[in-house]
């Protein structure tokens, strides 16, 4: 579990970096298990920040082009150089086996073949591996844009006060398109109406099956930089 020196530093650098009051004492992560914390000012890493453009400007769907995923904070326990695969689930592993699949868009609906896919997560105890590689790994969208992911569902962990909603972490990236840092949630999660960083529009759809595992989708749009 984070110490109290950790806490207190996230507590202070990341309003700093988000410039978001409301993230006061709502220090993301703050209880994710963290033995050492990555550069915190990475925490307020907001995505699609290659290129100078702005997620802010999607499209809204309504001429038919697909509104581009929203993005998310980065938090603190992202690491680079993931290991490349698509299953992360390991023997003895504990919790619900969860499988994710989707595609990778652009703004008009065209799959981005090749698209990168960073994910990492806490286990099922809200525990972040910060050490090694468990439950963190990259894989690439396939001819047609299309991924999938073998993990568990995650849990839930302390910020302080309140549990962050259970929530996959992903950084989605593309030549020629911005680079999408986000999170993914899941439906009818009670602690998501607490959290400051909850977005609805991220929330995945969700079937239970009947092997006790979840299967769920999600599909996520790039946008490509604004010409000046
Ligand atoms: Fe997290």
């Amino acid at each position: 579990m984070s110490t109290r020196f950790e806490r207190m530093l996230l507590v202070v650098v990341l309003p700093l970096v988000l410039g978001c009051p409301a993230a006061s004492g709502t220090d993301d992560e703050a209880d994710g298990g963290a033995v050492d914390v990555p550069d915190p000012e990475a925490a307020g890493e907001i995505g699609a920040e290659e290129g100078g453009g702005s997620v802010g400007d999607a499209a809204d769907g309504e001429d038919g082009s697909c509104p581009a995923t929203a993005p998310n904070i980065l938090g603190p326990f992202y690491l680079e150089g993931a290991p490349e695969r698509s299953d992360l689930v390991e023997t003895g592993m504990s919790g619900t086996r969860l499988t994710i699949a989707g595609a990778v868009l652009d703004s008009a609906c065209v799959p981005i073949p090749g698209a990168l896919l960073d994910f990492w997560q806490a286990d099922d105890a809200g525990v972040y591996d910060n050490t090694g590689w468990r439950l963190r790994g990259r894989l690439y969208a396939n001819s047609e844009g299309r991924w999938s992911l073998q993990t568990i569902v995650p849990g839930r962990y302390d910020t302080g006060g309140t549990f962050r909603p259970e929530h996959i972490h992903v950084r989605v990236s593309a030549p020629g398109h911005l680079l999408l840092t986000t999170q993914l949630y899941f439906p009818d999660d009670p602690f998501a109406a607490t959290d400051p960083f909850y977005v609805p529009s991220l929330t995945m759809t969700v079937v239970d099956l009947p092997d006790g595992s979840r299967r769920a989708t999600f599909d996520f749009v790039l946008l490509r930089p604004t010409t000046p």
